[in-house]
């Protein structure tokens, strides 16, 4: 992974083949003390684990994808979860026959070209567990 920031408020980030999304962009807000992001990305990936949350379960319905797809928008955040850095985030890939498919994103293998945009926002986002979902919701103050 590199970095390059010419600001405080904002970093590009590339992901390198082989390497896990999810890992290094949790790892750059561990080492980098980040509180609160909003995470934009996109790339080729050969490794998808993503999900759809079944509400009434309470529930991630998990999904691996092990083929080459386009990463065509990945939005998310950053925030702190028991004072840990977590990333949310929700991708659209684009497979081989142009059908699309998303979902939560648990884990994501880049392949060809990883491009991430963070924009820092200047507060402390923290999660909390919701009974009534089972998710770990933001709550703002
Ligand atoms: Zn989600």
């Amino acid at each position: 992974m590199k970095e390059r920031s010419n600001n405080p408020t904002t970093a590009i980030l590339t992901v390198n083949r082989g390497e896990n999304v999810v890992e290094h962009l949790t790892q750059y807000a561990e080492h980098n003390d980040i509180h609160a992001a909003w995470i934009q990305g996109i790339g080729a990936v050969d490794h998808i684990v993503m999900s759809y949350y079944d509400l009434s379960k309470k529930e991630y319905i998990k999904i691996t994808i092990d083929e080459e797809c386009e990463l065509l928008s990945l939005q998310g955040n950053i925030a702190l979860l028991d004072n840990k850095p977590v990333i949310h985030a929700h991708i659209t890939v684009g497979k081989s026959d142009y059908s699309v498919i998303g979902g939560h994103l648990h884990e994501m293998r880049i392949s060809g070209a990883g491009e991430f945009f963070l924009s820092f926002i200047d507060t402390k986002l923290e999660r909390k567990h919701d009974e009534e979902t089972g998710l770990n919701l933001l709550k703002i103050h």
